[in-house]
């Protein structure tokens, strides 16, 4: 291992009463050491990212790289079989992808998890430059799609409660930063959009309250991405007048396939964007719990494991 990411969908099993089984640590990213007998399609110190699920390889959803959907069970690397944070990392040859060359192995854990969510979901919105699109929530999935959507000329309302995250926001690009907690969040979208709303908007924190304002805030005719996880709580909202009326198209995104990982990869080198400047915090393994404390405080972007 060289890098392992901490993220959001950690907290569950880091809060968990009794210890999970399974070593934790779902942002994979080393050197290959070791090779099974039959494994021919990888070499000795092959800098890789890991594909962090694990499937049937058969069915419909591993064929299309969507092990996480495998139609007979997938496993996923860090919950249900061992993660990342370890010094060695034992994983099928299919879930290493080979990493660009001048791509860091912090960069390339990230974008195993958070990162790649955040490709995925704006590929989903298809977002032409100079639109405007409003991101709910600048964690390390919404700070990644802050920062790929800016270096792509959108034009991006980077929206949170933490003052540090926006400010992390606006420097790697954002346009407009609001921070909701001391703001009316939809007035101010109104006032930067010429009262019209967001062309494009971004969900990802999950809270249903938040879920109400991203349909409420997006301009008529607008597109919508849900990215973010159920907070537990049901989220209630008005199809006719938040949907149909105001004629949206809403989506879901959840996380990416194999082929996505790559493209996340090559896209982040080909067009510089700054995700090394979202990873704010290093530690090495023995430090894992001041990690974790840090990220679940939030004075930070990305935290990360290194070696
Ligand atoms: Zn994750
Ligand atoms: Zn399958």
């Amino acid at each position: 291992m060289k890098a392992s990411g901490l993220c959001g969908s950690d907290f569950p099993k880091y809060r968990a009463e009794t210890p999970s089984k399974f070593v934790g640590g779902h942002e994979p990213c080393g050197i290959i050491t070791e090779l099974g007998s039959n494994v021919n399609n990888l070499s000795i110190g092959d800098r890789v990212m890991i594909h962090h699920y694990s499937g049937c390889r058969k069915c419909k959803m591993c064929n299309i790289g969507y092990t996480q959907m495998c139609l007979n069970g997938t496993k996923v690397f860090g919950t249900t079989y061992n993660g990342g944070h370890q010094d060695y990392m034992k994983v099928p040859d299919y879930t290493c992808v080979p990493m660009p060359d001048n791509l860091s192995f912090a960069v390339g854990a990230t974008t195993a998890c958070g990162t790649g969510t955040a490709y995925q979901a704006l590929g989903k919105l298809n977002i032409p430059k100079r639109a405007t699109l409003a991101i709910f929530g600048q964690g390390p999935v919404g700070l990644s799609a802050t920062a790929f959507a800016a270096a792509n000329q959108i034009n991006v309302i980077a929206i949170d409660v933490n003052p540090y995250r926006l400010q992390l926001a606006k420097d790697i690009g954002a346009k407009y930063i609001i921070n909701s907690k001391q703001n009316n969040t939809l007035d101010n979208i109104l006032d930067i959009t010429s009262s019209e709303g967001s062309e494009y908007t971004m969900e990802v924190t999950g809270i249903p309250s938040v879920r109400n304002l991203a349909l409420n805030s997006t301009a008529n005719w607008g597109t919508l991405c849900f990215v973010g996880e159920d907070s537990g709580k049901d989220t209630t909202i008005q199809i006719s007048a938040q949907i149909i009326h105001k004629q949206l198209t809403v989506k879901g995104s959840w996380t990416f396939g194999i082929n996505e990982l790559e493209n996340a990869a090559k896209h982040i080198i080909d067009n510089n964007v700054p995700i090394e400047q979202i990873i704010t915090h290093k530690f090495n393994l023995k430090e894992i719990a001041q990690a974790y404390e840090i990220f679940e405080n939030g004075e930070c972007g990305k935290v990360m494991i290194e070696w």
